[in-house]
């Protein structure tokens, strides 16, 4: 019989740092069934219901410790949220020392694996005697970003924005300009960018680094972060990782209206439009965007949420304002027989994979990127915070897949931009190519787990490495 080895996880905090390592550790013991996997959860809170839906189906091999939620009156007030998430997890340490401690009594871990938003668990690695990794649930490119200016921190001074050679040429990646960087690094006195610099620091110390992206998406990028010389520590390339239609929930009323809508509508005819688990658009924008939908006369599904001045409000705490009352008035009604208004949250996988679905208007989350690009569906790039930006830039001037829209100065995107675009995308010429080129990468994305595929070669050099050890 093939001997245990025992992996510890540390997902971050949030739906979004939890599912795709979830994912990974299902990945993982599915090719690998003498793994083990312990997870130790850390909250802000009660967990989402999807989150518990994900954690109440995990197979036998991987377990969950539910570590006390940390109250977020001992967070520090008024913080950025990637600030809060990381100390939220500072805050969980003593109590995954405590519990690897009694575990490792009876068995010892090979490996800790940690999200990129919980490093502050990394410590534990050389308590406990493990081999380090982080899981990077965003793309190559992002990482290359986060070295580039790991190195050119201290060369370079101003904003990257201002650097006089834009875009900038980062080894294997598309061109990217400096306003385009992830969010903590546009305002470089600023305590994000300080606690960014640290854990890149972290990164580069690790036995290797995980990430949720494949080879057929980012080969310059991947093969230029594992270049000789380079300084990185190893990557690895385990992507696509996204959840199943079969595991997401979908029988609460709103995710049957909306589907069995999609039902009623031609192939490829909607539209769909989101902003991932908690991205927020101000009143003006909201009009602007209802308008433009309105105006372009095709079919959308729009998942709809309150207005904040804050672009990721709804990140950490989901709203209970009913977000339909902001939508411009009359619109419903004059829209009844072109698109559904879904409040805050629908089946995305489920929409993604239906037929009726020709385009997807999108914040270029790194999950709604992979799920997208899964389903063979076409976008409008539309990024609000976080390495969005980098995913924007990625999708639409790399890859080209999707259409980049122009903000106008006061950082509105108008609602004859939004028809335009939305009729370029649906019918037009553009809109074809950009529809041929992501059924490529469907296919790219869908051979990368099959039993030849790049990252499932990937996956079983790491499972290789970790049973030498034992
Ligand atoms: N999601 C969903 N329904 C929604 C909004 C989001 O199922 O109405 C899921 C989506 O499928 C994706 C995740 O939430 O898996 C969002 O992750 P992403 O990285 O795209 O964006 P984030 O939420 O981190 O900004």
């Amino acid at each position: 019989m093939e001997k245990s080895i025992h992996i510890a996880v540390v997902p971050g905090v949030g739906y979004s740092h939890l599912f795709p390592i979830l994912q990974f550790s299902k990945l993982l013991v599915h090719h690998h069934p003498y793994i083990h996997i312990t997870c130790f959860i850390p909250s802000h809170g009660s967990l989402s219901s999807d989150s518990k839906t994900i954690l109440q189906n995990l197979p036998s091999n991987i377990n969950s410790i539910f570590l006390p939620p940390v109250d977020s009156k001992d967070l520090p007030q008024g913080v950025p949220l990637e600030i809060q998430l990381q100390l939220t997890l500072t805050h969980s340490l003593p109590s995954i020392h405590q519990a690897l401690k009694s575990l490792t009594l009876r068995t010892p871990f090979v490996a800790l694996i940690v999200d990129s938003f919980a490093i502050a668990a990394l410590d534990l690695a050389k308590d406990f005697n493990m081999l380090s990794y982080v899981y990077f649930p965003s793309a190559a490119t992002t990482l290359s970003t986060y070295f580039y200016m790991f190195k050119h921190d201290k060369e370079t001074s101003g904003e990257y924005r201002d650097l006089p050679d834009q875009p900038i040429q980062i080894p294997g990646c598309v061109p990217i300009h400096g306003r385009d960087l992830v969010d903590q690094a546009q305002n470089r006195s600023s305590e994000s960018y300080k606690y960014l610099l640290q854990r890149i620091k972290r990164f580069r110390l690790v036995d290797g680094i995980l990430i949720n992206s494949f080879l057929e998406i980012e080969k310059g990028s991947i093969e230029a972060l594992a270049e000789e010389g380079s300084g990185n520590p190893l990557v690895y390339a385990v992507g696509p990782i996204i959840q199943k239609g079969t595991e997401a929930s979908k029988d609460d009323a709103n995710s049957l209206e909306c589907l069995s809508w999609l039902d009623k509508q031609k192939p490829s005819s909607v539209l769909y439009v989101s902003f991932g688990s908690g991205g927020t658009l101000s009143q003006e924008q909201i009009d602007e965007l209802a308008l433009g939908l309105e105006l372009s006369n095709h079919k959308f599904l729009w998942v709809a949420r309150a207005p904040s001045s804050l672009a990721n409000a709804a990140y950490l705490s989901a709203s209970d304002v009913d977000p339909l009352q902001f939508l411009p008035s009359g619109f419903l009604e004059r829209t009844k027989e072109q698109g559904m208004v879904v409040p805050s949250w629908a089946p995305q996988i489920q929409i993604l994979s239906h037929s009726s679905v020709g385009g997807f208007l999108t914040h270029c989350g790194w999950n709604s990127t992979l799920e997208t690009m899964a389903h063979g569906v076409p976008l409008i790039t539309w990024p609000l915070f976080a390495e969005q930006r980098t995913n924007a830039v990625l999708l639409s001037e790399g890859l080209k897949v999707g259409l980049r829209p122009r903000f106008h100065e006061n950082g509105i995107v108008e609602r004859v931009e939004i028809a335009e675009l939305i009729k370029s995308l649906m019918e037009g010429e553009v809109g074809g190519k950009l529809r041929n080129n992501m059924k490529e990468l469907k296919e790219a994305a869908n051979s990368a787990h099959k039993e030849d595929g790049s990252s499932t070669k990937t996956l079983s050099q790491l499972a290789l490495k970790w049973r030498n050890l034992v």
